[in-house]
């Protein structure tokens, strides 16, 4: 999974196409992620003790991973992203359009960095 809660991302298809929105949840094992105002539904609620005016709520459903990109935050262009090997063996994750990093992704390995 290259996209992590707080990760600004582009939606690529559905309604949402071209809506640029926060990562508010992502789950790994379904591959599947919820956009702050993407894929939004409305429930229709009877009148209960938690909701005594019944009504419409809204709510956003997870969509599917593969549907978005991750906005670079130098470049401002949905892009790609990779993974690459950095000389303190940790691991970045980075913008394929333009190069710039855009978080560690795993920590320093003392013992392997010179394999
Ligand atoms: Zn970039």
């Amino acid at each position: 999974m290259h996209i992590r809660v707080d990760d600004v991302v582009e939606v690529l298809s559905g309604n949402d196409r071209g809506t640029r929105a926060r990562v508010l949840r992502v789950d790994r094992a379904a591959g599947k992620l919820v956009v702050e105002g993407v894929n939004r539904v409305y429930k229709h609620v009877r009148k209960s003790q938690k909701n005594p005016q019944g009504g419409r709520l809204a709510k956003e459903m997870p969509i599917q991973m593969s549907n978005v990109m991750l906005v670079c935050s130098s470049c401002n262009a949905a892009s790609r992203t990779g993974a690459r090997l950095l000389k303190d063996g940790s691991k970045e994750r980075y913008c394929k359009k333009c190069g710039a990093g855009s978080g560690a992704i795993a920590p320093p390995r003392a013992q392997t960095a010179n394999a």
